[in-house]
């Protein structure tokens, strides 16, 4: 293999909030490692949100070890974010390659091989810090190969500007639907679908996002695939979104359609209430159906449980999140299911540089 050069202690595949923080962390230990990043530039998935998101309009961005969020302001997510990275990785000494991309870890005589579009790497350990931005998720519904207008995901979202004139529909529950709700409807028509009846909140404090966090590493311990840490917090309408509201769009939502046609969207007759029409005539849908986890080239590991999900074991008494693979223990998932927040991303990075650690002491040991 050309370019293998050394067997690492630990590699970490990404550098967002999750990776930056085991890097961090892996340092402090003493552990070799190298951080691989897919992306041209430090920043993670916050380099590729639209423009129009402010560090306003975020939920909230937490520190990373050492190093503080930058605060609320005005100015855009997909700038400040990156920028703050790039300095951390920097003062940090963490050592990020980018851009590399990983296409697949394998079991190689009891070490891990990392392969990729710029070579080949063995480890002992890994930490997979991939997130979701690299697998938005539509849902597959007839008739959506014959939609004659244009779809979006949320990933490729263009901004408010481009749907001028048109009539939008919006797919989604989450917190990007209601979001990209509260910047089109004072601009052009918009319609609003969702699978299930949204979730608002009044307040959301502490115990609320600890109850969140804990569903979700509860699907993940029983090996189910994650849900979205914002799908079970709720939402809650900010200034932007107040004018959204008052024009109605919120109230005007639908449940899923049956079925895409080339000009638009038509539902089953028992899905309409009296007065709705069956079929709505649109010219861009826009998915904002969320991501799924992008793990997929974990897959020669065999990591996945019955059930579809990558099942964790459960923290332990002093670290308590969950990030050790339970089919393979040399890997540890961070920003994954329930630490796939940038708080959640913050907390994992420290456990998984911890397990890294145990991990290689329980190697060494004689047999
Ligand atoms: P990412 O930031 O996605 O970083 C993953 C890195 O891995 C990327 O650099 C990517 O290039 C790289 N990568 C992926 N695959 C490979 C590969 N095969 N090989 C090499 N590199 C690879 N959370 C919050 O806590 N607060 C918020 O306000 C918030 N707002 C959000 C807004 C939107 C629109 C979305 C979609 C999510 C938001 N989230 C928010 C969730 C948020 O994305 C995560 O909390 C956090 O930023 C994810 O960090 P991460 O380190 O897990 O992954």
């Amino acid at each position: 293999v050309g370019t293998l050069v050394s067997v690492y202690e630990s590699i970490v595949i990404g550098a967002g909030q999750a990776g930056l923080s085991a890097s961090y962390h892996l340092v402090r230990l003493g552990i070799e490692h190298v951080v691989l990043d897919g992306a041209p530039r430090a920043g993670g998935a916050w380099q590729h949100r639209w423009d129009s998101l402010t560090m306003g309009d975020v939920h909230g961005v937490a520190d990373l070890p050492d190093g503080p969020a930058p605060g609320r302001s005005g100015d855009r997510a997909n700038q400040v974010v990156p920028a703050w990275f790039e300095r951390y990785e920097a003062e940090h000494g963490l050592p990020v390659r980018r851009p590399v991309r990983v296409t697949s870890v394998r079991d190689r005589g009891g070490l891990l091989e990392v392969r990729s579009d710029a070579g080949t790497w063995l480890t002992r350990t890994l930490v997979n810090a991939t997130g979701t931005w690299e697998r938005p998720f539509v849902p597959a519904y007839p008739g959506i190969g014959t939609f004659r207008g244009e779809q979006f995901h949320t990933h490729d979202y263009p901004g408010a500007g481009h749907f001028r004139g048109k009539r939008v529909l919006v797919v989604g529950g989450g917190a990007s639907a209601v979001q990209f709700l509260g910047e089109l409807a004072p601009v052009t028509d918009v319609l609003w679908v969702t699978r299930r009846e949204p979730v608002w909140r009044e307040e959301f404090d502490e115990d609320a996002g600890r109850d969140a966090v804990a569903h979700v590493q509860e699907r993940v311990a029983a090996g189910l695939p994650p849900a979205s840490v914002v799908s079970v917090t709720g939402l809650a309408l900010r200034p932007q979104e107040l004018e959204a509201a008052r024009l109605g769009v919120y109230d005007r939502r639908r449940p899923m359609f049956a079925r895409i046609e080339p000009g638009g969207v038509r539902w089953a007759d028992d899905a309409t209430r009296p007065g709705e029409p069956a079929f709505e005539p649109v010219d861009s849908i826009l998915w904002a159906t969320g991501f799924r986890p992008a793990v997929t080239h974990l897959a020669p590991l065999g990591l996945r449980g019955e059930r579809g999900g990558i099942p964790l074991l459960p923290g332990t008494r002093d670290v308590q999140t969950s990030v050790t693979a339970v089919r393979d223990a040399r890997v540890q998932l961070v920003g994954y299911g329930p630490s796939a927040s940038t708080i959640g991303g913050n907390r994992a990075g420290r456990a998984a540089a911890l397990a890294v650690r145990r991990q290689l002491a329980a190697a060494s040991l004689p047999a």
